[in-house]
């Protein structure tokens, strides 16, 4: 895996994943509703990005799931790292939510950690930022975080693991949340180049 192939693929996600979003709560044909979704799950290997609906929605549904579609737009993506691990290449896309309130300024929010399968791309695994300490280790009354106990991330789904530093990075966006660029100061100082 490059930098190259991880742009592509995170490029190609935030599209597909904002389409399986309206997908989900536009769809009033089940099968196509099913089929959808079960395309998006090519980009996943046991995390969840979209999450389901529930079963033969009403009219009422619809129109409530209409209004929460303005809650939504397709991510952005902030960082890109490379990570050698169990002697092969992760790569982690560091993104930020798909909620309409950073439209201006997009704040870290999700690390999917991608991995090859057999020449295929798929997120093995998804952490979302501390909502305490919003990634920085310090609680806003001052104290050390206690919630992620400094570790800036905290696991949600898919396979759980140490992230090792990183020996590869792009910076896509620069964000401008001061919160933001103590994360991605925190992400740039971990880099370990190759030699
Ligand atoms: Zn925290």
């Amino acid at each position: 895996m490059t930098l190259d192939d991880l742009k592509a693929f995170a490029e190609e996600l935030v599209v597909a994943e904002y389409e399986a979003i309206v997908q989900k709560l536009t769809e009033r044909d089940e099968c196509a509703y099913e089929r959808g979704q079960h395309a998006f799950g090519r980009y996943e290997y046991g995390v969840d990005l979209v999450g389901g609906r529930k079963m033969g929605p009403k009219d009422e549904d619809f129109e409530r799931w209409q209004r929460q579609l303005l809650q939504y737009k397709p991510r952005k993506i902030l960082v890109l790292t490379l990570h050698k691990w169990k002697g092969e290449r992760i790569g982690v896309m560091w993104v930020s939510s798909t909620s309409r309130d950073e439209e201006e300024d997009p704040r870290f929010f999700h690390q999917l950690r991608v991995k090859n399968f057999e020449g295929r791309l798929r997120i093995i695994s998804q952490y979302v930022i501390c909502v305490t300490c919003f990634g920085t280790t310090v609680r806003p009354d001052g104290k050390p975080c206690e919630d992620c106990r400094g570790a800036r991330w905290v696991f949600r789904d898919g396979e759980r693991f140490r992230l090792p530093a990183p020996d590869q990075i792009e910076v896509v966006i620069t964000p401008t949340d001061p919160k933001s660029l103590l994360v991605l100061e925190h992400i740039q100082s971990t880099v370990k180049p190759k030699r």
